[in-house]
């Protein structure tokens, strides 16, 4: 990954990161060994036989493109079974022309997030060099997700490690459902992280966070579908949520390497949209002016950022769990994929993003607060000017609405009058939630009516609310 450090390691190996330079590794091809097809347009051949595993998923039927391992050694429960999908009101809220803003709805994989299309490469791989054990830390999808694939598939068992404190309940009791041995460590995700890779690294444990290569691998294939959707045709922008940084990077390695491949002609701009709770990207990127500079970037200057983090004690703070990352671990690949594809960074707060979460439910797409946080970026992104209303963009729908039913109910039930004033709210667990998130009003709010229960008050009650 560091460009000047030419170490290389064979695919059976299980390092993560290089013993040389101490950067996280990336996957390299040597793509003259490779059987490529002419045209990408040759993918959808497979949609004839499907019958195949590995013609049915989304993410091997491209497995050219990401050619680690050999067909039998594959591990699939049919991920990336996901689609393009339009939604009117969706892209009118955003401020884009009818048809322009499309939606890549992840939520319909397995376990319900995206994490699916790189735990099926990350199980492949712990399958191909034997592991046994495999762990993660997660902030809920990724364990949800890892613990599926081992309960299917019964090659490993599965550990992984959780914070304590704001893991949404969906992806708990997927992890507990699923039978993963389940580590609550005292401290919050990045704690969770550090831990999971000493314990690992110690105990040779095989290692399932996005600092394996192998995730990055497969979540590419969100991309592959995406361009398949669009006829092969490349969008203008690519709008994904950013946690720690495993999807932007992937989708830029994805286009970069299609590009050199000569299977696409143009790159799409990518935006990686932070909440403002945990915003490091968008502090280092946009305000520190941090670029990948094509591999010589001022690596004292983000070692200053975060020794300063650590100095004031900086925890990431977001209803958005799944991206209150303050220490993204994909940093320096995302930095790449920014260059690769002439991207930007924005921030958008929590009332925004559960605004836009309620507009994408209307919308008939359910998703959870993190997955909203790229409409919202992409509706500020169209405010600014950076986007035209007549752009062809592509927001990555990253998770189920499901996986967070409490930020969900939390947002439509509250009453606005107490969202003011925390003090007076400590005897309402939505209001204070809310609050201490920052959401001052809930303009996209569907509250529950309350009614007597009488017949003749539920009859008068139809006839005020017309139905
Ligand atoms: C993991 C996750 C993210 C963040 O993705 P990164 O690759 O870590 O940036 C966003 N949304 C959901 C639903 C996730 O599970
Ligand atoms: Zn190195």
């Amino acid at each position: 990954m560091n460009p000047a450090c030419r170490a290389t390691y064979s695919v059976s190996e299980t390092l993560v990161d290089c013993s040389k330079c101490g950067h996280l590794l990336d996957i390299a091809y040597d793509w003259n060994r490779v059987p490529l097809p002419g045209s990408l347009k040759q993918f959808e051949s497979r949609w004839s036989s499907r019958r195949n595993p590995l013609d049915f998923s989304g993410v091997w039927r491209f497995r050219e493109l990401l050619p680690f391992a050999r067909d039998e050694q594959i591990v699939t429960i049919g991920e990336g079974q996901t689609i393009l999908q339009s939604s009117a009101g969706v892209g009118k809220y955003a401020g884009f022309q009818t048809g322009k803003l499309l939606l890549q709805y992840e939520g319909l994989n397995p376990s319900g997030s995206f994490k699916d299309n790189g735990m099926t490469a990350a199980s492949t791989h712990a399958h191909m060099v034997g592991a046994k054990v495999a762990a993660c830390a997660s902030t809920g999808n990724t364990s949800a997700s890892l613990a599926i694939y081992s309960s299917t598939t019964r090659l490993f068992e599965t550990i992984v490690f959780i914070g304590s404190g704001k893991i949404a309940y969906g992806k708990l009791s997927q992890a507990l459902d699923y039978g993963a041995k389940t580590l609550q460590i005292q401290g919050d995700f990045d704690d969770a992280l550090k831990q999971v890779r000493d314990v690992c690294a110690a105990r040779g444990i095989y290692l399932c966070n996005s600092v394996n290569p192998f995730r990055l691998e497969g979540q590419k294939s969100i991309m592959f579908r995406v361009l398949e959707a669009l006829n092969w045709e490349v969008p203008d922008w690519i709008v994904v949520p950013g946690g720690n940084l495993g999807n932007s990077s992937a989708f830029g390695k994805a286009f970069f390497e299609l590009k050199e491949l000569g299977l696409i002609h143009r790159i799409p701009r990518l935006a990686v949209i932070n909440a403002t709770g945990s915003n490091t990207l968008y502090q280092l990127f946009e305000q520190h002016k941090i670029r990948w500079n094509g591999g010589k970037l001022d690596e004292a200057k983000i070692n200053g950022f975060f020794g300063q983090m650590d100095t004031d004690n900086r925890r990431a703070s977001t209803l958005a769990t799944a991206i209150e990352i303050n220490r993204p671990v994909n940093l320096l690949k995302c930095l790449r994929a920014l260059e690769v594809c002439d991207g930007v960074v924005r921030e958008v707060s929590d009332e925004a993003i559960l605004e836009a979460k309620a507009q994408i439910g209307a919308g008939g797409f359910g998703c959870e607060p993190a997955s909203a946080a790229g409409v919202a970026g992409a509706k500020l992104l169209r405010e600014q000017g950076v986007i035209s209303p007549s752009d062809q963009v592509v927001c990555i729908l990253t998770g189920h609405q499901l996986k967070d039913p409490t930020s969900t109910v939390a947002y439509h039930s509250v009453d606005p009058a107490r969202l003011s004033a925390i003090a007076t709210t400590e005897d309402d667990a939505y209001a204070t939630m809310l609050s201490k998130a920052g959401v001052t009003q809930t303009p996209a709010a569907n509250r529950p009516i309350v009614v007597e229960n009488k017949f003749e008050s539920i009859m008068a009650l139809l006839d005020r609310i017309g139905c």
